[in-house]
């Protein structure tokens, strides 16, 4: 704690007020008190103490409703309740309205400092916690910015003059160049489809997403986006079979990132597959929830890395899939997706047969 903790004592009992500042001057810290519930709590708003003695029988405001109010003005303000009237469930009401401790009155000395230490040492906590956690929310974006500024962007540029240079407007360029120049061409293909799925990563955060929430037609996403993927699969001699019911209710989300997450599931089928196999999109409904199943009947994935397949640029490394290009975040954005739908994602695999996902939608009520 950075200079001297103030703690403000809340008690109608004089001898209590003065018998707690008494040990807490000793100890070096900064003291207050409050007579009653009302001046606690405009004290408590003034001052912006870093821990609360809070007397829960006190005449006006009651002891519980002074502890909402302390959590409203800054809940890393830390309440502690005394008490003489201790039991069980006046604690546990005491911890729900944020406290965070319990004194039982009469209390020694030695117990308030081992109270108040404990009491400070989580407001410590709380408080480091929370400027690591904004620490890292900087480093992310600054890190976002700097992926996209600076390596997309001239990526993209880079792109375009190989473009120029293989079309030959540059100057003549023969057979072998022109092969050289494809090749890199593909290499940063590669590279700005990493880059891309590593910033929609970044980018899905849940409260994020709900905010564009609307009522969304599962049905449509799933027929535009199998219409998307036809090339790719006629490129594979893969059928794409649709089995939608007509009248499915809608569900809650945002359609441009569910849109993402099917085209990932449907699209995987489809390169993960064999010549000529399939890939079912099949929809079902629940008493709460629509499911839909994506099906493969291509090279399936064995027990063993099924367990890590939706962890961050995992892929599995086998002579079926060695020449297959991906990012290993297409799955884990499709989990965060749905899972910011509140939905859920299971999948069902066997090595030579197919793999199966099975998406959960809760419906829309
Ligand atoms: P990517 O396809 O870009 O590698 P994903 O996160 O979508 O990344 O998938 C991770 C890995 O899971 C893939 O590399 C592949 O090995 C395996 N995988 C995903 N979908 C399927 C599927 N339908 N059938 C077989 N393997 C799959």
């Amino acid at each position: 704690m950075m200079g001297k903790a103030t703690i403000l004592v809340i008690d109608d009992e004089q001898a209590i007020r003065d018998s707690c500042c008494q040990v807490l001057i000793k100890e070096g810290y900064q003291t207050e008190t409050a007579v009653d519930g009302d001046a606690g709590f405009r004290k408590t708003r003034e001052l912006k103490p870093d821990l609360v003695l809070v007397d829960l029988k006190m005449p006006g405001m009651s002891g519980m409703e002074l502890l909402e109010k302390i959590g409203d003005v800054d809940p890393n303000i830390v309440s502690v309740v005394i008490t003489g009237y201790a039991t069980i469930e006046s604690a546990v009401e005491a911890i729900k309205r944020n406290a965070y401790d319990f004194l039982p009155k009469p209390f020694t000395p030695d117990q308030l400092r081992i109270v108040i230490e404990r009491g400070l040492e989580r407001r410590r906590l709380a408080i480091e916690s929370a400027r690591l956690q904004r620490e890292k929310e900087m480093m992310k974006e600054n890190f976002v910015t700097l992926v996209s500024h600076q390596l997309r962007s001239p990526l993209a540029s880079v792109k375009q003059y190989l473009g120029v240079i293989r079309g030959g407007f540059a100057g003549e360029v023969e057979g072998k160049q022109k092969d050289m120049i494809e090749r890199a061409s593909k290499y940063i293909d590669n590279l700005l489809q990493l880059i891309n799925d590593w910033l929609d990563m970044s980018r899905i955060e849940a409260c994020n997403l709900s905010k564009k929430f609307e009522p969304v037609d599962l049905i449509l996403i799933l027929s535009e986006t199998s219409q998307l993927l036809i090339p790719l699969a006629d490129a594979r001699k893969i059928t794409i079979e649709l089995n939608l019911h007509d009248n499915l209710p809608m569900v809650q989300g945002d359609r441009e990132s569910l849109k993402q997450a099917f085209m990932n599931l449907i699209s995987n089928g489809i390169n993960y597959n064999r010549e000529r196999g399939t890939v079912t999109v099949s929809t079902r409904e629940e008493v709460n929830d629509l499911v839909v199943e994506i099906s493969d009947t291509g090279i399936g994935i064995s027990e063993d890395n099924l367990h890590f397949i939706f962890e961050e640029f995992f892929r599995v490394k086998s002579k079926e899939t060695q020449g297959i290009n991906g990012s290993g975040l297409g799955l884990p954005i499709v989990k965060r997706i749905i899972e910011a739908h509140n939905g859920s994602i299971r999948i069902a695999s066997k090595v030579g047969k197919g793999t199966t996902f099975c998406i959960t939608l809760p419906k829309k009520r």
